[in-house]
Parts: C-alpha cells; sequence; structure tokens
C-alpha cells in the first residue's frame, strides 16, 4: 500500500503519483486524465478518518506547491500545499496571523479547508470561512480564479470535488495573543454554565471523561499582540502536554483497549490529575497542540440550541450501551456562516466528537452516537467518520442542489470522484 490516512481507517495502491511544480503541469495531467477516463486525486497530509481522500488512479502530491506567493493588506495568498505549521513564519513578518485553528497544523491549508476543518468560538467560523479567493484546475483542465458570489461559497469547502486548487487567499488578521484559563471542572456545573461560557468567552471547549464527573474547560481570550507572554514557559507547557497529556493518555488507550473493564476507574484518575494553568502566548501556540496518541473520530455538528440535549443522548448511549470509552468527548463551537456545504452553513453551532483507540475493538459506539447526532438534523464533519448518503445531506444542507450544480459545470466527467464522493454526493 503507498498511501493511507493518519488514523488508519483508509489505504490505497494509486498507478501514478505525480509531484507538479505548477498549475500548468496540473493542468496537463487532469486534461489527459478527463481524456482517458481516469481519476485524479489531491493528497493533503492524510488526516482526514473519512474516505474522502482515498485515491484511485492517479494521486497528485503538491509537496512542490508550498509556500506565500504574495501579501496585499490583510489578504495573503498560499500555495495549496502549504501546511498550516509553516504559515505562522510566512505570515510574520506582515505581523499577521489566521483568525482561528483547530487543534493540529499537520494538515495543508486546501486540505484542511476542502473538509470543513474548524475550532471553537461563537464569533468565529471554520477556516473556510477565511477564504477570499481560491485557484484551482477544474475537471476539464481550465484554471479558474475565484473571488466571490455563489462559486466562492462552493469551492471554499468544496470536499476536493470541483477541482485541484492551486493557491489559496486567505483574508488574515493582525497577529494577536491568547489567554488560556485551562483546568478541571465537574462537568454539572460545567453544563450549568454553558450559556455564559459560550457567549463571553471569544473561544469556549470542554472535554468531559465519559464515566465520570470529571471535565477539563479551556477558555481562550484575544488579547493585542504586545501583551508580554507569561504562564508555564514552552518545556513546561511540552511537559505537561506531551509527556503526561498524550503519554499518559496513550498508556490508559493501550490498557484499556486490552482490558476495558478498567477505563471508568482510570478516567477517574485522569480526569481529576488535570491542573489549573493560565498562559498568555501568540495564538498558534495556544490554538494547536500535539495529538500522538492515534485515534477514530466522528464529529458532528448540531444547531446550537441542541446542544445540551445532544450531550445528555451522547451520556445516555455511554450508560445504556455498557461502551467503556477511555477517550474524552470534546465539545466545540462555531458562527453560522453562508458555504453551501459547511457544518455550521446558515446556522449557530455545536460540535460533538467522539474518539476510539485505533486499537480499540471495534463495536456500535460512533452508529448509536450518530443515530443520537441526525434526530436533531446533526451534520457530519466531512472528514471524519460518519455512514450518512445523498439523501440524508439533501436533508439537512438547503443548498446541497445548489452545490452539485456547481459541481456538474467544474468537473462533468468526474475525475476528482471516488467512492466516498460518491456516497456523499451521488453519482
Ligand atoms: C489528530 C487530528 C486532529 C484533528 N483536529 C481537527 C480539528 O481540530 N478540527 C477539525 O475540524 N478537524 C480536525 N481534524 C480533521 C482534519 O482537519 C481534516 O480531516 C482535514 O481535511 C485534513 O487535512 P489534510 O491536509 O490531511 O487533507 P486530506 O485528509 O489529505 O484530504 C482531505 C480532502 O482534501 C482534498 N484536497 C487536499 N488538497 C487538495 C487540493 N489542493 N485541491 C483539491 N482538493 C484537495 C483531498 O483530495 C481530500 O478530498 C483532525 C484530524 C486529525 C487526524
Amino acid at each position: 500500500m503507498k498511501w493511507q490516512n493518519w488514523g488508519r481507517t483508509e489505504s490505497a495502491a494509486p498507478a501514478h503519483e505525480p509531484t507538479p511544480s505548477s498549475v500548468e503541469e496540473i493542468a496537463q495531467i487532469v486534461t489527459t486524465a478527463a481524456k482517458s477516463g481516469r481519476t485524479v486525486k489531491t493528497a493533503g497530509a492524510g488526516h482526514s478518518f473519512s474516505g474522502i481522500a482515498v485515491p484511485g488512479d492517479t494521486l497528485l502530491r503538491l509537496s512542490n506547491l508550498r509556500g506565500l506567493i504574495g501579501v496585499e493588506g490583510n489578504r495573503a495568498t498560499f500555495r495549496a500545499g502549504t501546511h498550516l505549521y509553516e504559515i505562522p513564519a510566512l505570515l510574520a513578518p506582515y505581523q499577521l496571523a489566521m483568525a482561528n485553528l483547530g487543534d493540529i497544523d499537520k494538515q495543508t491549508i486546501a486540505g484542511a479547508t476542502s473538509t470543513g476543518t474548524h475550532g471553537t468560538g461563537l464569533n468565529f467560523g471554520g477556516i473556510s470561512t477565511q477564504i477570499a479567493g481560491i485557484e484551482l484546475v477544474d475537471g476539464v483542465g481550465e484554471v479558474r480564479t475565484i473571488t466571490e458570489g455563489p462559486e466562492l461559497q462552493a469551492a471554499a469547502l468544496g470536499l476536493g470535488s470541483l477541482g485541484v486548487i492551486t493557491a489559496i487567499t486567505l483574508e488574515c488578521v493582525p497577529a494577536f495573543s491568547i489567554e488560556a484559563v485551562e483546568g478541571p471542572a465537574k462537568i454539572g456545573d460545567v453544563l450549568a454554565d454553558l450559556d455564559r461560557s459560550i457567549n463571553e468567552t471569544d473561544h469556549f471547549e470542554f472535554y468531559w471523561f465519559p464515566h465520570t464527573e470529571a471535565a477539563l474547560t479551556k477558555h481562550n481570550r484575544r488579547l493585542p499582540a504586545d501583551v508580554p507572554a507569561s504562564g508555564p514557559s514552552k518545556l513546561r507547557r511540552y511537559i505537561d502536554d506531551e509527556l503526561l497529556s498524550n503519554h499518559m493518555l496513550a498508556g490508559v488507550c493501550r490498557a484499556a483497549a486490552l482490558a476495558p473493564v478498567i477505563v471508568p476507574a482510570v478516567n477517574e484518575v485522569s480526569g481529576n490529575a488535570l491542573s489549573h494553568r493560565t498562559i498568555v502566548a501568540p495564538s498558534t501556540e495556544v490554538f494547536v497542540s500535539d495529538r500522538n496518541v492515534r485515534f477514530r473520530e466522528m464529529e458532528y455538528a448540531i444547531p446550537l440550541n441542541s446542544l445540551a440535549e445532544a450531550f445528555d443522548g451522547v451520556r445516555k448511549v455511554i450508560d445504556d450501551k455498557g461502551y467503556r470509552v477511555s477517550f474524552p468527548i470534546e465539545v466545540r463551537v462555531a458562527a453560522a456562516d453562508d458555504l453551501m456545504l459547511s457544518t455550521a452553513s446558515g446556522r449557530k453551532s455545536a460540535y460533538i466528537a467522539v474518539h476510539r483507540y485505533y486499537r480499540d475493538k471495534p463495536d456500535n459506539y460512533f452508529r448509536d452516537v450518530e443515530a443520537v447526532m441526525t434526530k436533531l438534523g446533526g451534520r457530519p464533519h466531512w472528514g471524519k467518520m460518519h455512514t450518512r448518503d445523498a439523501d440524508y445531506f439533501r436533508s439537512v444542507y438547503p443548498r446541497f442542489d445548489e452545490f452539485l450544480a456547481v459541481r456538474d459545470r467544474f468537473d462533468p466527467n468526474r475525475v476528482f470522484a471516488n467512492d466516498y464522493l460518491r456516497t456523499v454526493l451521488g453519482d
């Protein structure tokens, strides 16, 4: 197998793996594939858990298309293969930053935005909402530059179905720092205070340790960039995050995979081992952490006002079905946006993410949680595991058919199709 994803849920052996260095080369590859009835899939960093990135015949690698093309005002244009972790240093000379980020920065900018990668914060959309322009090679080999209107609302979060994205322009913000207040809490208190935390915190999220009353909350407040850094040093944070959190979690997951019966007791210890800390640091350092324990994930967006019901539903599934879940459950929020296939399209949203250690024995935990979410009109993250199809998506995305019409124009021969896209968008 030449290609496999990070979560070890998908693998493939494409016949061709070109590494083009120019837009013209990409156009040539797509044109040739279209004429001979072959498919082309563009590789990101392989961090999607779903089958969205699985290649067929040709896997295009954009490792030669990385870096900053230019900056105008607050708008910065990147080659599509640029990894998120490369962006802070590229923006530093301009004192700019990305407005919001998810938990990690290993993804490419095109891969992250193509699946709707998001962080948290009721006044902030996912990364795709930061897109002001896109250049892509469509399914007949034409180079399109898209800067506004419905085509941008489709292409900024296009599931890799509209073309090979070659450049992305981001609307950035002046560089900023964040004060992060993190600490343990009782889940009852977190839920009682949820509205206030969500509405009054720039970026609020919490984790709940299943089978226990233990939770971890993160309240992040945006500050001007010149507020001096404070709190535990980078080294101390590395020790806390890497050696304590990641290594402890790895040990817990390995043991729990062998003996699930110990999970509640172990989660009790893990949930109570956390300590309070307050950090002031540049935004990227706070948003991004390392995730070194390999897992599988499903995440659903539900309307914000359904969060309490959805969360109760997940707890009930775990209790009633007797699942043993070693991974904390993550809850985040996002602003409504106007992108056709964004999980937060047209509605303020909450996200509930459930995980399984990659060596856990398969069971129906995700399926049962999914049933809770779909009853509430939930929309699954495009890059995470789910079992939904085009009929379902048509029922929860009012602009679904509008997106399909754009796809028909951009990729009439389905050069960019794979099994996943056939399932979620139809043929
Ligand atoms: C440890 C971990 C943590 C995560 N944390 C978060 C999080 O906090 N928030 C969140 O929302 N998600 C999160 N995710 C999910 C992840 O952000 C998404 O799945 C994202 O798409 C992965 O980006 P990638 O570069 O690996 O893309 P891939 O998974 O490689 O590809 C995703 C899609 O993008 C397409 N694509 C890539 N490049 C191009 C291009 N140039 N043109 C056209 N299409 C292209 C691919 O063909 C594919 O369809 C996490 C995943 C992992 C493994």
